[in-house]
């Protein structure tokens, strides 16, 4: 129960307009460090294969509860239960469709910034850090938990929170 009320917190700061507007800000931010630095990306869609890629995605409660949030009012479609499970087992996010990225612009700041090219290593850490403060910053502001947590699992638990109806549908953008 009182991992639903941390999930119920975080929700409602997803909801609010102006942690909508400043999560919406740090991707642009990233979009721009991408757009100056191109890095090569083939989209091959193995980096969402954690295990394979033999790396792990971390962010925050709000940054996953945003994403579903995101995706709910965009009408896309949202991981079944079972993909969700079945994600927790195999370490490939439930959003991968088809080599793709079913959520892309929903996806968190995390997926934005991450490039397996490895001349990204020059400014993805400094990146990466400077979004980490400013979503703690968020958490701090809001006055919601924070947990920093690996992906898969945060989005499963948001995904299971919905299923049971413990969080209300956002309103329109
Ligand atoms: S949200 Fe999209 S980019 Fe991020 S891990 Fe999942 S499929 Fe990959």
């Amino acid at each position: 129960m009182d991992a639903d009320l941390d999930i119920c917190a975080w929700w409602r700061a997803a909801a609010d307009p102006d942690v909508d507007l400043a999560i919406r800000a740090m991707h642009s931010e990233v979009a721009e460090a991408v757009r100056r630095q191109r890095p090569i990306c083939l989209a091959s869609g193995r980096c969402c294969a954690f295990r394979e890629h033999g790396h792990r995605l971390y962010l925050t409660g709000l940054e996953a509860a945003w994403t579903w949030m995101d995706l709910v009012r965009r009408g896309d479609p949202l991981p079944a239960a079972a993909a969700r499970s079945g994600a927790l087992e195999s370490l490939t996010c439930p959003l991968l469709r088809d080599g793709l990225c079913g959520a892309h612009a929903s996806r968190p700041s995390g997926c934005r910034v991450y490039f397996c090219d490895r001349a990204a290593q020059s400014w993805q850490p400094d990146l990466m850090e400077r979004l980490h403060g400013q979503v703690r910053a968020l958490h701090d502001a809001r006055g919601v938990p924070y947990e920093y947590s690996e992906w898969i699992g945060l989005l499963g638990r948001v995904g299971d929170a919905w299923d049971k109806g413990v969080l209300s549908a956002p309103a329109s953008p």
